[in-house]
Formats: structure tokens, C-alpha cells, sequence
């Protein structure tokens, strides 16, 4: 509470203080900072970012390693063998545990790094002053008293006192609540005012409609009055991710069972006469094998591989949820404009009270007094969009329907920046996606102009006459009726309509609003404007259908429209549901009509969230996309909340967990996709490690059992677990796209990382692997060469892992249709651990530290028999029963 206090007068502060006083307080000038203060305040002030979280040190990611139950217990078992004088295992045991310790950080930080360059993919540009010198820097990089320089479009990047502001409107809506656009100034205020009123300021997240300003920056990051907001937005509990709990919940459950086998364990071998500081060591034993180890790591690399490639595909992930969610996805809910369509508008086509004309070859009918002419005068002054020439090449900004509007009229000679000199505008209604137009009014001499553009609806709502060739004549029945009629044929080609109004008035009076516009309006006309849908977007669709996710497109624009576009991308729906008709129903009757309609027109932002929730309910997995301000809490609901990277605002992406960086809805697509297959990647390394521990411990039980030796030292266990383990596991997250990802419904949320017969697959694989490592042991287990003994078990595990690591990439395919090679790094991955393993087994220097013992070639024979039989027999299984093993409850029903 004191701190918001402390903000609010500190606020007043600066809007209270003229320009010069801020700039003296701040010690800056109108110069800017030199680069050397601005790097000191950095450091003092932080990154101007907001919802950032710090970053953990690189001394805390390392010890953070060693913060694990297994490596405290290598860390006991490496006391005990220092106490009890081994000092060559203590060696060992110690650098086994120093490199796993080292391979966990440098994962972590390589994760940590990719991620990173992920946001930087994302970042927000600002112009700014440094030493005389104007700069294009990461706005997350300024500081209180950098001078910027903000003109139309741009979104203020933090609270900024306004030094000199020209024509300068700022659209606040995102921090006052209110969709107006407040006039700015550089003037001084002496009363006491709210944030609405500081009229000399402006705040990070706000976007410039008009003008420009100079402003110095008081505030950065989440002292800024956005960050404010964002705290708030941003202050939800983190939750761990579904998959998280469920390694959690894995991980505990080993334990427990460890444990519990240990005590049988240490039980039966007190029985057969071992001693007890034998029994601790075999109890470690069991307890490396059992656990794996490199579980977490592999995890780690292949989420953030997967979030790269992800990336590389233009879906930037923002939270790492998303990328396990991605996968299990069924519903995808879509804008129209600029997503599924190019967003690359043209004016095609202008319908007059009597007749339609094609832009293109009609212009003989553009005399300067024609309906037409006037109807995209009219149009291009109320416009916010602007096309430049800097070094003879032409710059456009604003919303690409306003560009539209402005090229076509540029083509007959209509200069809006010129025009504007003469009419210079002094009151306007800004465009929202839910009021639908937008007006502005402009003095001319002793008159105003007052041009209104928007829906038709909308726009003929507010109209009392209709501009004829004849002349101005009422707006009666049977005019609307044909225009209806020709509209109608225009939407049917998918064209986007905005209607054009105008007027002339004396009135002084300064309500400008829709009441006021009602009264003399008059009609001029219609334009037709062409936007292709995206080429590819069709196949995308039909991959989704296949892949039982249903595409549902959400627009503002009107639904004959949408409908056509619909047809052309092929969304198949019954009928169109607009905004009004949604209001009318109940969520349930709404869940019923998603049953088979998959467009939505008409439809408002904070409708948007209505259908998630209506979805939600009924168990679906949604992706939304957004863009808008307005679009945030659907955004924020939605399980994946998708905003754009091109047409975005920072808001959309801040509460998004998805950003799209072209905005396409393919990019949507590919990422499911890659979500798909980084999800069975992670089942693939869990099989695979978890059938090689069970099959180890299994082998130990086995030979403590009935040989009464174990079969393998705790180091060997370790240097298959930690070493020869991980180096397989981890490029099994980098398996390449088997091409079956999308031929299946959904994953279901509720199914776990390991389901049933995955449990029975590893079950019966490291069934045969315990068995096999047993009788090996048992046929060349002689009394005085233990150590011989022991080398075959390892070698024969490590021959099984090699294997069966080929086959742990799928189910269900044999490996001549997944292509035995086709993963590059794993068979990299084989061949270096191939190598390593030589190493051990035939320099005689190693011999000693993980006594072993060199092998010859027949020894090596009777190592691959177990590895082998089972590679053929999981062949042979795949051959003959694929699914046998298949997740046939893992899937969510196709659709609904
Ligand atoms: P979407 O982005 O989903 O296509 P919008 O909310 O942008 O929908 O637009 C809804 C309708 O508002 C459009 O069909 C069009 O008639 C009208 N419209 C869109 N942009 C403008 C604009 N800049 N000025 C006036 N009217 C507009
Ligand atoms: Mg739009």
C-alpha cells in the first residue's frame, strides 16, 4: 500500500514539472544521455522489461545440480569409500558425479540460452537519442532521461514526460480503460489530476494515433504504470505444467519403490553372509541402476530442441507449457484477416447508389465530382494510415484495409497528407473492432468536413440520406434493399466492405460521437476490398482434419465474407454464427452449435472468450489466436493462447504462451506438429531408460539371488547410467519427424508421459535384458576372475543399449520403415559410445578404475547374444503385432 502511495505522488511529480524542470531532475538534456550514464543507469534501474523474472547465477545452476536425491546418495557412498580407504573408486565416484554435474549445468544454460534468443526474436524497438546521435535500440535497453522519439504507430516503450508533442494523440485505452484517444501536450499542469488527465505525459504501452513528440523517460520496466498492470496480470500462480508433475510424480514413485526393494535387498544379503559395508555398496548399486538418472537432462534438451525448432518455424514459444499442450490440442480458433487471409488488401471493386463499377478498368468514371471519387476522398481522409517516399521507395504504415484505401485513392490523384494541410483534422472517433467505424471531423475555412468510414451495418445505422448522381435524396427501403442485394454478391467473392459517409456541418458544438453523426449523415458509397486467402492455408486445414483438430475462424468482418473464405480454405460449417446470435444463446446451446458451425462472424474480442469457456467445459484443448488488446483475456484462457508477431500488440503477446512471427496459420499447424512428435520423443527416452535401469536392477537381483556376487561394480553401473546412457537418451530428442504425427486424433490430456502398455512393453524388454545379463553372468561367472565376469555383463548391457535405442524411437513401425539411420545423432551418439566403451574394456590404464578387463573376440560373440535375440524378437513384434503395445485410450475422439 505505502508503495503505490509513494508511485502516485511520484507521478504527479513529473506531469507537475514543466519540461525543462524534468529534464534538470533526470540530468539530461534534450541532447540525450551519453552512452556511459545510460549503461550506468541500466544497471541501477534494470532492463526496461516488465514480467521478467531474474536470472538464476550461473554458481546457483551449477550447485543446483548436486541438489538431487541420487547425487547425495553418490555423494555419501563416495564418503563411505574415502573412509574405508578405496581411493581409486573414490576417484571415480567423484568425477562420475563432478560430470554429471557438469553435462546437467551446461544443459541448463544451453536451454536457458536458446530461450533467451528465442525473446530476443521478439523484441521491441525504439528510436532514441543518445549523444546527439538518434538510435534504433531494444527498448528493453532504456533508461530514465533517454530521450525518445515517438511518432505514429508507435507504441510508447515506458512513462515518458512529453518534452515537445505535435498534433500528438495517444490511444491509452490499455491503461485508462477507456478506447479514446487523448490529445497530448507539453505544457505543465498545475492541479493535481488522474493518469486520464496528465495530458503531458505518456505511458509505456500506449500507441501514438497522430503526430509526434519528443519525450525524456522517468520510468522503466514495471515501474512504469503498465508494469503496474502487468503485475497484477502477471502475479498468477506458476503452476507447474501437467508434465512436470507427472516426471514428478514418476520420479517419486521409483524412489519409493527403490527403497522399498532395497530393504528385501539388503535383508536377503545379510542372509547370504555379506558384510555390511558390502550390503551399502550393493544398495547404492541398486539404487544407480534403478534410478534414471539422465532422465531430466534428456528432458531438458529435447523441450528446448524442440522450442528451436518450433521457432524456426516462426511459433515462438513464450511459456513452456505451450509446448506440451501444443501437442494435445483439438480445437484451433482462428482470426480471418491476416492469418488465414494475406492481409495484403486492394480496393477492387465501389458500389454507388446505383450501380457497381471494378476499380481497376472503370476510372473514367473517377471525374472529380463523382460518387465515386468522393467516396474514396472521403475515405483516405478519415484514415489513420499513411504512405511515405523516403529515398524514392515507398513507406506504408498503418492497418493494411486504410493502406488499401490510400493507394486506390493515390491512383487518381487524392493526396491525403497534401489535403490535410487545408482540412486539418480536429476531432476523429477512432476504429474498434466493436463500435465498427471510425469518423473524423476537419475544419475547412469556416465549415467542418465529417467523413465516416466502417461496416455497412454500421455506417447505414447512422445515415438519414444517400448521395445519388442526381443528387442527395432520403435513404429509403427500397435504395437499401438494392444496395443490400449488390453487397450481398460482393461478399459472395469474398470481398471485405467498408461503407463511406460524409457530411457538412456548422455546428460548434464539441460532442463528437455517434449521436451527433446520426443526424445528417450521408451515404456514399461502398468499397470492395480483396484479400486472397493464404495458398497454403488449405493444406494446412486438411492436416488438421486429419489430425482430428478442428479449425473454428473468428472475424469482425461480416459473415457472407467469411463464409466465402471459409469455402475457399475449406473450414466446413453449417451456417455462420454471428456476435448476436452468440449473445442470444446459453453456453451450453453455444457447445452444441460448435458441434458443427466453424464460423464466427461478427464477433467482438470479449466474445472470443465466451467460445473458450463454452469449449473448456466440454474437455476441448484450445488454441486462440489474437492480436488486439481487447483479445488479451481470451488470449490468457485460452490452454494456448496464440498472438501475433506482425500485427500484434505487445499486450496480445505478453499473455500469450505462443507468438506467431509471420502470422500465419501454418505456423500454428507446424507447431502442433512439432508438438506431436517432442511429446513421444520424451515417451521414447523414457521407455528407453527406464527399460535399461529396470533391466540392470533386475540382472543385480537376479546374480545377488542365486550367484551371490553382483554382477556389475557401482562405477559400471554409474558408466551406463550417467555416461554411456545419457550420451543415447539425449539424441533421442532429437529425432527427426516420422510423418505420422498428424495422421492421429489428439493426444488426451489425461494420458501420462508412460501408459499401460508402455509399461508392459518395458516390463517385458528389460524382463529379457535382466534375464540375459543373468545368464551370462551365471555361464562365464568363475570363481578367481570376477572382474572378467563383470566386463562381459557391461558389455552386453551396453551392446542391449545400442540396439534397442533404434527401436525405442516408435512403437509401432519396424525400423525399415522409420529408416534405421535416419536419426544422425543417434547413430553418432552409438558409435562414440562404442568407442568409449573400447576404451575402457582395452587400455590397460583404465583397466583398474572401472575394473574391466580386455575381452577377446569371442567374448564379444557371446556379449551381443542378448542385446541381439532381443532386437530380432522386438522386430519380429513390431512385424507381427504393432499395435500390441499401442496407447489406444491416449487419443481424444476425432472432433467432438
Ligand atoms: P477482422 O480483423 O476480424 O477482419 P475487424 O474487427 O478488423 O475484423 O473489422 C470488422 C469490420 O470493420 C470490417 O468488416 C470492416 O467493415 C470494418 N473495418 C475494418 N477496419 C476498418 C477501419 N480501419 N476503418 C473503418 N472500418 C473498418
Ligand atoms: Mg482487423
Amino acid at each position: 500500500m505505502s508503495q503505490i502511495k509513494i508511485r502516485i505522488f511520484m507521478t504527479q511529480d513529473w506531469y507537475q514539472l514543466s519540461a525543462n524542470e524534468a529534464l534538470n531532475i533526470l540530468k539530461t538534456s534534450q541532447e540525450g544521455l551519453s552512452e556511459e550514464t545510460a549503461k550506468k543507469r541500466l544497471i541501477e534501474n534494470g532492463r526496461n522489461e516488465i514480467g521478467e523474472k531474474k536470472r538464476a547465477s550461473f554458481l546457483w545452476v551449477f550447485l543446483r545440480q548436486f541438489m538431487n536425491p541420487l547425487v547425495l546418495i553418490l555423494i555419501l557412498a563416495l564418503a563411505v569409500k574415502v573412509y574405508f580407504h578405496y581411493f581409486i573408486d573414490g576417484i571415480v565416484l567423484g568425477s562420475t558425479i563432478f560430470l554429471m554435474a557438469i553435462i546437467g549445468f551446461f544443459q541448463e544454460v544451453k536451454a536457458e540460452r536458446a530461450i533467451d534468443e528465442l525473446k530476443k526474436l521478439s523484441s521491441h524497438k525504439s528510436k532514441v537519442k543518445r549523444e546527439s546521435h538518434l538510435y534504433v535500440i531494444d527498448s528493453a535497453l532504456l533508461v530514465p532521461g533517454d530521450i525518445v522519439y515517438l511518432e505514429m504507430g508507435d507504441k510508447v516503450p515506458s512513462d515518458a514526460r512529453i518534452i515537445e508533442a505535435c498534433n500528438l494523440k495517444v490511444d491509452e485505452s490499455m491503461i485508462t480503460g477507456e478506447s479514446c484517444v487523448s490529445e497530448k501536450t507539453a505544457d505543465p499542469i498545475q492541479k493535481k489530476v488522474t493518469l486520464a488527465d496528465q495530458k503531458n505525459m505518456v505511458f509505456a504501452g500506449t500507441v501514438v494515433t497522430l503526430g509526434r513528440a519528443v519525450a525524456v523517460i522517468v520510468e522503466t520496466g514495471l515501474k512504469t504504470e503498465m508494469g503496474k498492470i502487468a503485475k497484477t496480470l502477471t502475479d498468477i500462480k506458476v503452476e507447474k505444467t501437467p508434465l512436470q508433475k507427472n516426471i514428478q510424480s514418476i520420479g517419486l514413485r521409483t524412489v519409493a519403490l527403490i527403497f522399498l526393494a532395497l530393504i528385501v535387498f539388503a535383508f536377503i544379503s545379510y542372509d547370504r553372509g555379506f558384510s555390511l559395508k558390502d550390503i551399502f555398496f550393493l544398495g547404492v548399486s541398486a539404487a544407480v541402476s534403478a534410478i534414471p538418472e539422465s532422465l531430466p537432462a534428456a528432458f531438458t534438451i529435447t523441450l528446448a530442441t524442440g522450442m528451436y525448432r518450433m521457432a524456426k518455424k516462426n511459433a515462438i514459444i513464450r511459456k513452456l507449457i505451450a509446448v506440451e499442450t501444443l501437442g494435445s490440442a483439438t480445437v484451433i480458433c482462428s482470426d480471418k484477416t491476416g492469418t488465414l487471409t494475406l492481409n495484403q488488401m486492394t480496393v477492387v471493386e465501389l458500389a454507388s447508389c446505383e450501380r457497381n463499377i471494378e476499380f481497376k478498368d472503370k476510372r473514367s468514371y473517377f471525374e472529380t465530382d463523382s460518387v465515386f471519387y468522393n467516396m474514396l476522398l472521403a475515405s483516405s481522409m478519415c484514415n489513420d494510415a499513411s504512405i511515405t517516399i523516403n529515398h524514392s521507395k515507398q513507406e506504408v504504415l498503418g492497418d493494411p484495409t486504410e493502406v488499401a484505401i490510400l493507394r486506390a485513392a493515390a491512383e487518381l490523384g487524392i493526396d491525403k497528407s497534401f489535403l490535410e494541410k487545408t482540412q486539418e483534422r480536429i476531432k476523429e472517433i477512432p476504429f474498434t473492432s466493436e463500435s465498427r467505424f471510425m469518423a473524423t471531423m476537419h475544419l475547412q475555412d469556416h465549415h467542418r468536413n465529417v467523413f465516416v468510414k466502417g461496416a455497412p451495418e454500421k455506417v447505414f445505422s447512422l445515415c438519414k440520406y444517400i448521395q445519388t448522381e442526381k443528387g442527395i435524396v432520403e435513404l429509403n427501403q427500397d435504395i437499401q434493399k438494392d444496395l443490400n442485394h449488390r453487397m450481398l454478391q460482393m461478399m459472395d467473392r469474398s470481398l471485405r466492405l467498408i461503407a463511406v459517409a460524409s457530411c457538412l456541418t456548422e455546428d460548434k458544438e464539441d460532442h463528437f460521437d455517434e449521436g451527433f453523426l446520426k443526424n445528417e449523415l450521408v451515404f456514399l458509397g461502398i468499397l470492395g476490398l480483396e484479400d486472397p486467402p493464404r495458398e497454403e492455408v488449405k493444406e494446412s486445414i486438411e492436416k488438421c482434419h486429419l489430425a482430428g483438430i478442428k479449425v473454428i475462424m473468428i472475424t469482425g468482418d461480416n459473415p457472407k465474407t467469411a463464409e466465402s473464405v471459409a469455402r475457399h480454405i475449406g473450414i466446413q460449417s453449417q451456417g455462420v454464427l454471428t456476435g448476436t446470435d452468440l449473445s442470444s444463446l446459453s453456453d451450453h446451446q453455444l457447445f452444441e452449435k460448435l458441434k458443427t458451425v466453424a464460423i464466427f462472424a461478427r464477433i467482438e474480442p470479449m466474445q472470443k472468450l465466451r467460445i473458450v469457456h463454452a469449449l473448456k467445459a466440454h474437455g476441448q484443448i484450445i488454441a486462440m489466436t489474437g492480436d488486439g488488446i481487447n483479445d488479451a483475456p481470451a488470449l490468457e484462457e485460452a490452454n494456448i493462447g496464440v498472438a501475433m508477431g506482425l500485427k500484434g500488440t505487445d499486450v496480445a503477446k505478453q499473455v500469450s504462451d505462443m507468438v506467431i512471427a509471420d502470422d500465419h496459420f501454418d505456423s500454428i499447424v507446424s507447431a502442433i506438429e512439432e508438438g506431436r512428435a517432442v511429446f513421444s520423443r520424451l515417451r521414447n527416452i523414457t521407455g528407453f531408460l527406464v527399460t535399461t535401469c529396470f533391466g540392470e536392477l533386475l540382472g543385480l537381483v537376479l546374480c545377488v539371488l542365486f550367484i551371490g556376487l553382483a554382477p556389475m561394480t557401482p562405477i559400471q553401473i554409474l558408466w551406463i547410467n550417467l555416461v554411456t546412457g545419457s550420451w543415447i537418451a539425449i539424441p533421442m530428442g532429437l529425432e527427426p519427424k516420422n510423418g505420422l504425427e498428424m495422421l492421429n486424433p489428439p493426444r488426451d490430456p489425461k494420458s501420462k508421459l508412460i501408459f499401460k502398455g508402455m509399461l508392459f512393453r518395458i516390463c517385458y524388454l528389460s524382463t529379457l535384458l535382466g534375464l540375459g545379463s543373468f545368464i551370462i553372468f551365471a555361464c562365464v561367472h568363475v570363481e578367481d576372475n570376477r572382474s572378467y565376469a563383470q566386463t562381459m555383463v557391461l558389455t552386453s548391457i551396453v551392446i542391449f543399449e545400442w540396439l534397442i535405442a533404434l527401436h525405442m524411437r516408435t512403437d509401432e513401425l519396424p525400423l525399415r520403415k522409420i529408416g534405421t539411420f535416419k536419426n544422425r545423432w543417434l547413430i553418432l551418439a552409438i558409435i562414440s559410445v562404442f568407442l568409449m566403451h573400447l576404451c575402457i574394456v582395452y587400455i590397460p590404464f583404465l583397466n583398474p578404475f572401472f575394473q574391466t578387463t580386455p575381452l577377446k573376440l569371442k567374448d564379444w560373440l557371446i556379449a551381443l547374444i542378448p542385446g541381439g535375440s532381443i532386437f530380432i524378437i522386438e522386430s519380429l513384434r513390431k512385424e507381427f503385432f504393432p499395435k500390441m503395445f499401442s496407447n489406444s485410450n491416449g487419443f481424444k475422439k476425432a472432433g467432438f
